[in-house]
């Protein structure tokens, strides 16, 4: 049986043609609209849809162009973790843009400045990553911006630390799992191209096979 508060977080990154010059790597992060449409369905008719959400990362022009419109009709909403220092440039949200995000009962938080490692910055970069991001997008917003995403997924117990010291109260990884609405870290499970539905179905109803959490776990504490 399901705890309470447990439910999973499934994250997107870029949908349909970049519009900018990809991240080494970041490709098999981008779902082309049939197979990010056909995610979305299956988390709307599933039988656990108010256990799952939804979140994006990056900030993507494809945020307010492919993913608003197919949420809306489908009556979900998402949280979008935007890169303030990619706002108004090619491929990526304007100010205007967010804010139609929110017009649209969407919620926005930080995904930092310049997408770093916070792992391999110092404390005053990460400071900066931290307070800039989340002060610039309070003024698009015109509300408090509380949650963060963080690059890569990557983490140690010291960015957490100054993540909840900058006033944010969650901070997200790509740990994969279950997640809970009280705890300040919270796993996702990021889709990709290649992630098959037997894969999603298992992540959607928390049926996560324990070798994949082991070794997320794993992965999680050696950076620690
Ligand atoms: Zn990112």
């Amino acid at each position: 049986m399901a705890k309470a508060g447990e439910y999973r977080i499934i994250n997107f990154h870029g949908i349909g043609e970049p519009r900018r010059e990809l991240e080494p790597g970041e490709v098999d992060y981008w779902l082309s609209r049939d197979r990010f449409v056909s995610i979305l369905d299956r988390i709307a008719s599933h039988p656990e849809r108010e256990r799952i959400s939804i979140t994006f990362d990056d900030g993507n022009s494809s945020d307010l162009l492919i993913a608003a419109p197919e949420l809306q009709r489908r009556g979900l909403r998402a949280e979008f973790f935007v890169l303030t220092g990619r706002i108004g440039e090619a491929g990526s949200l304007s100010a205007d843009d967010i804010r139609a995000l929110i017009d649209l009962e969407m919620c926005i938080g930080s995904h930092g400045v310049a997408h770093r490692d916070w792992t391999q910055v110092s404390a005053n970069e990460l400071q900066y990553e931290l307070t800039a991001s989340k002060a610039q997008l309070e003024g698009i917003c015109g509300r408090s911006v509380n949650s963060a995403s963080m690059p890569f997924g990557w983490y140690n117990a010291s960015v957490l630390k100054l993540v909840r010291d900058t006033g944010y109260r969650a901070a997200y990884s790509s740990a994969g799992g279950s997640a809970n609405a009280s705890e300040f870290l919270k796993p996702r499970n990021s889709m990709r191209s290649g992630t098959a539905d037997n894969t999603l179905d298992d992540v959607l109803s928390g049926q996560i096979p324990i070798w994949k959490m082991l070794r997320n776990r794993a992965r999680a504490r050696f950076r620690i």
